[in-house]
């Protein structure tokens, strides 16, 4: 099921999108089903669910961080993973510097930005972006590498309002592109798109779309570890 439901959101990605495998939720035997399919990159949101999952499976998952994320908790990621979506203060982006420098690597990250309606999305406002861009202290920490924008829209069925918000993503990126990152060829990442609004996203400059339930199924929220 989980291979087939794989093919077939694969079988709906516009060229040059990448899949992240949203394993959130999901027992380690869902991953491995999904690895054999041939998938190696997947997301989690929470650290300790990361972190056991990461020692039991294949060495070769590229893991990806997309929740919220506490400073507190980036020592325990920091050695393996591959990009953190959701890196949302300077506050966060020191402290994932200073445990990247601890692992002697560098560690890419996404900035999160806040378009949709609810409160309860974190990430930076495209002011604020630009505010902590253009102080510059980020251009000091060498173990951390920005390589993209990552949002969410809101949680609607007005798909006009859903391409709006991922359009001004797209917008942004553009401009931020062009400001502060036009010589470096590794800000290239545009994370927009979960399972209910993926092909929005695609059609408006997506370049890697976070997909769960298209392929798990729904989450056994009451399995949390
Ligand atoms: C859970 C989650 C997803 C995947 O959501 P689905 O609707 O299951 O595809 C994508 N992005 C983030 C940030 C998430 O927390």
């Amino acid at each position: 099921m989980i291979a087939e439901n794989l093919q077939q959101v694969k079988s709906t990605l516009k060229a040059g999108v990448s899949l992240v495998a949203v394993s959130k939720f999901h027992p380690a035997e869902a991953i491995k089903e999904a690895y054999d399919a041939g998938q190696r990159v997947f997301g989690e949101s929470h650290v300790q669910e990361l972190v056991a999952k990461e020692e039991v499976l294949p060495k070769d998952i590229e893991w990806h961080f997309i929740g919220h994320l506490q400073t507190n908790k980036v020592k325990y990621m920091a050695p393996f993973v591959s990009l953190i979506h959701s890196m949302d203060s300077m506050k966060l982006m020191k402290e994932i510097n200073k445990q990247g420098q601890k692992c002697g690597r560098v560690i890419d990250v996404l900035l999160q930005i806040h378009v949709a309606a609810e409160e309860t999305k974190f990430g930076f406002t495209p002011e604020e972006v630009v505010e902590m861009l253009n102080d510059g202290e980020w251009r000091t920490l060498e173990y951390v590498r920005i390589v993209g924008l990552m949002a969410m829209a809101t949680n609607t069925d007005d798909e006009a309002r859903i391409g709006r918000e991922f359009e001004s993503v797209a917008q942004l990126f553009d401009v931020l592109k062009g400001h502060f990152f036009a010589d470096q060829p590794s800000f290239k990442e545009l994370s927009m798109g979960m399972s209910g609004d993926y092909l929005i996203a695609q059609t408006h400059g997506s370049t890697m779309v976070r997909v769960g339930s298209k392929i798990f199924g729904e989450r056994d929220y009451s399995s949390q570890p």
